[in-house]
């Protein structure tokens, strides 16, 4: 297992970039803990997989350099970086029966029959594989495929990290949830240093200990989906996470108050005086529906999801999402939103601004 560091890397795939806009990734300085569950998130073109590639020693940085521990590792081969890849659609060898294609890593490292056993016993367990191990690989259906590609991906207790690429894409929705889940547990039990590619925020929130956002390139923001959830370090995380994302209106900050179409919007806390443009972001789970005081909505749809209803609104002419406890009663006099104020972020050209320290009201 390894500590990876990422040391100014940035990568062009032009042989003379110029602009910034030249970069698939933009420069980054990161180190990532030994041991550590990581997501790489983000929309498609974001540069997940040219920074997974990176990191797997299929693509060399064009800047910077990446270190696995002590270890710089910038020019090694990928073979010789000691790490489990897991792709998108399965690689398994189709003339092997399934303990045969699970053993294959341990076999080609020369440990001893008995520890190959036991190790492929347990990850065949693992991945739902047990009463199958004496059958061939061919003729099995693409999700029994993949959950082979896992668990070649994880026999290896020595390898520095596992990197997944995507690898749920071919397993069916309920095998999904399930897998994504024993991920989990495994990561917990075998302590791996593990990267995991997706563009779907509930692989990447289920899966792990700090999820790494990228947007055109950069990386936006590492953090807990707690911390992604409620203090969102750019403005495209706060759109990205959640379901719906962040509600996002341009303000006017001074001080403890916002200021949007006319109307003052109390926040939570005391802000010096904002550079550039300025947002706040409220998420849809911490506004209220009021027929009292607040700012004018008008309500558009309301969507059952089952344990709560999504409210589809304007505010100000601009789309305006709220969510309803499942039991409350939408009146026809509910035309005002009220925001929690201690859960307002604010971001100056996108990105969020802390408070004043001390400025809580
Ligand atoms: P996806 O989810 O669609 O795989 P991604 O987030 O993994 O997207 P990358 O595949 O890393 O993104 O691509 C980042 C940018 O680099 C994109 O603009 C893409 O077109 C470009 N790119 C990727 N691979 C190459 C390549 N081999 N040569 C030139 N440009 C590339």
């Amino acid at each position: 297992m390894a500590q990876i560091t990422l040391k100014n890397l940035a990568h062009s795939y032009l042989p003379n970039p110029q602009a910034e806009a030249d970069f698939a990734l933009k420069e980054m300085d990161h180190v990532w803990q030994d041991g550590g569950a990581y997501a790489l998130l983000g929309s498609s073109g974001c540069g997940k997989t040219t920074l997974l590639n990176i990191i797997s020693g299929i693509v060399r940085p064009s800047h910077g350099r990446v270190l696995f521990g002590a270890r710089d590792v910038t020019d090694e081969e990928t073979a010789a970086r000691n790490i489990a890849q897991v792709f998108q659609f399965p690689v398994v060898y189709d003339t092997m029966t399934v303990r045969e294609n699970l053993a294959f890593p341990l076999r080609n490292r020369g440990m001893d029959a008995a520890y190959i056993a036991a190790r492929v016993a347990h990850i065949a367990q693992m991945i739902g594989m047990e009463d199958r191990l004496n059958r061939k690989a061919r003729g099995l259906t693409a999700d029994a495929k993949q959950k082979i590609s896992l668990g070649r991906g994880m026999v290896r207790e020595d390898v520095n990290a596992i990197l997944f690429d995507e690898p749920l894409t071919v397993i069916d929705p309920h095998m999904k949830w399930e897998l994504r889940t024993q991920l989990k547990q495994l990561h917990r039990q075998l302590g791996h240093t593990m990267i995991y590619v997706t563009h779907d925020q509930t692989e990447a929130l289920t899966f792990a200990d700090k999820v790494v956002v990228m947007y055109d390139g950069r990386v936006v923001q590492i953090g807990t989906p707690e911390e992604l959830f409620e203090t969102p370090a750019h403005t495209f995380v706060g759109y990205f996470i959640g379901s719906p994302g962040m509600n996002l209106m341009e303000a006017t900050i001074t001080g403890n108050r916002a200021h949007l179409n006319g109307c003052e919007v109390s926040l939570g806390a005391s802000y010096a005086p904002v550079a550039g443009r300025s947002q706040i972001g409220i998420r849809p789970e911490y506004c209220s529906l009021t027929s009292g005081a607040g700012l004018p909505v008008t309500l558009r749809r309301v969507e059952d999801v089952g344990r709560h209803r999504i409210i589809r609104a304007d505010l100000f002419g601009q789309a305006f999402n709220m969510i309803a406890p499942e039991g409350m009663a939408i009146g026809a006099d509910m035309t005002r939103v009220v925001f929690a104020p201690d859960k307002i972020n604010v971001f100056a050209d996108d990105w969020r601004v802390a408070a004043q320290a001390g400025g809580a009201v």
